[in-house]
C-alpha cells in the first residue's frame, strides 16, 4: 500500500507581492519547510552562528510564529528550515494543504469577483523546489483548477528534474492564461554561501524549458561597488551559459532583515542601480506592514 505524500509549510498567508514585477499584486504564499542553505552572513559580518543568544530568544519557548521576535541576523525566515523551529510547523497531505490555502484566498476565488484582480499562488520558503516531489500532487487539487499564476521564490540551486519540468509545463499548458514565474534569488557572498554552490546557470537555463514561464533574478545587495560586481558577475556567468539577457530582468534590494535596516541604504543602492542598469526594488509588504511575520 503506498503511503500518501505529505509535506511541512511553516506558514500560509494572504500578502501582497512586496518585490519585483508583481510588487502589490494580491498573493497567497505557501512558505515551505526546509532549506538546502543557511545563508548565516545577512546582517552577520562576522558570520557568528546563530544560536538562541544571536537570536536573542529560545524558539522552543514560543507555539506560534507571529509570536516569535523580530528576526534581525542571518536568514529572515530562518523559522521555516531551522529544527529548532518545527514544532511550529504543519504537516499536510496534499488534499489537506490545497483546503489550507484555499482558507487565504480573497473572497475564495483566485479571480476577485468584483474587479477580476487575479490572486497568485507564490511558492517559498525556505527553497519550494526541494518539494518538487510533492507539488505536481498539489497542484492537480481542485481548489487549484482556476488558479492562473505560480510563482517559485528560489534561490536556483537546486537541480530541477526533467520530470519536474515537465509537469509544470502540463499544468501551464492544461488551461489558457496560466503561467509560472520563476522568481530566483541567487545568493551572492554577502549570504555566507559559496559561490559555486549559489550560482549554478545550468539550473537557470532549466527553468526556461517549462512551458509559459517567464524568469527574472533578485540580489540582496549591500551598498558597496564589491556587491554590485558580484551582481554583475553572476549575472554574466548566467550569460555566458548561454541565459539570454532581457529587459528588466535583474532587481536588486537593500539588505537588510527589518526595515529599519534597510531605510539605512536604500538611498544608496538605488543610486547604484541607476548608475549600474538595474531594477530598484525595494519590499513594499515591509512599508506596508511592517517587520511582522506574515505578511
Ligand atoms: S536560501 Fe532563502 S530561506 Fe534559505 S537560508 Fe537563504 S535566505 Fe534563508
Amino acid at each position: 500500500m503506498s503511503r500518501e505524500k505529505s509535506v511541512n509549510y511553516s506558514e500560509i498567508f494572504l500578502s501582497i507581492e512586496g518585490e519585483g514585477p508583481y510588487t502589490g499584486h494580491s498573493t497567497v504564499y505557501i512558505r515551505f519547510a526546509k532549506c538546502n542553505f543557511t545563508c548565516r552572513g545577512f546582517n552577520n559580518p562576522d558570520m557568528v552562528e546563530i544560536t538562541n543568544d544571536v537570536l536573542g530568544f529560545d524558539p522552543a519557548d514560543y507555539d506560534k510564529l507571529e509570536d516569535l521576535p523580530v528576526i534581525s541576523i542571518g536568514c529572515d525566515s530562518i523559522y521555516s528550515w531551522d529544527k529548532r523551529f518545527k514544532h511550529m510547523w504543519f504537516k499536510r497531505t496534499a488534499a489537506e494543504l490545497a483546503k489550507d490555502v484555499m482558507g487565504y484566498v480573497p473572497h475564495g476565488k483566485w479571480r476577485h469577483p468584483r474587479t477580476n484582480q487575479r490572486t497568485i499562488l507564490s511558492l517559498t520558503g525556505g527553497e519550494p523546489t526541494l518539494n518538487a516531489r510533492f507539488l505536481p500532487e498539489l497542484l492537480a487539487q481542485p481548489e487549484f483548477e482556476d488558479l492562473e499564476h505560480i510563482l517559485i521564490e528560489t534561490n536556483c540551486s537546486v537541480p530541477l528534474k526533467d520530470e519536474f519540468i515537465q509537469e509544470l509545463t502540463d499544468w501551464s499548458l492544461a488551461k489558457e492564461g496560466r503561467k509560472i514565474i520563476w522568481s530566483n534569488s541567487p545568493k551572492l557572498s554577502v549570504s555566507g554561501e559559496p559561490w559555486e554552490k549559489a550560482i549554478v546557470p545550468a539550473i537557470a537555463l532549466k527553468q526556461r524549458q517549462v512551458a509559459n514561464s517567464e524568469q527574472y533574478f533578485k540580489f540582496v545587495c549591500d551598498a558597496t561597488d564589491e556587491s554590485f560586481d558580484e551582481v554583475q558577475k553572476a549575472m554574466d556567468q548566467y550569460y555566458l551559459h548561454g541565459l539570454p539577457q532581457e529587459d528588466d530582468q535583474v532587481f536588486i534590494m537593500p539588505v537588510g532583515a527589518i526595515e529599519e535596516q534597510q531605510l539605512n541604504i536604500a538611498g544608496t543602492v538605488a543610486t547604484m542601480c541607476l548608475d549600474r542598469g538595474y531594477v530598484f526594488c525595494g519590499r513594499a509588504h515591509v512599508h506596508a506592514f511592517g517587520n511582522t511575520i506574515g505578511t
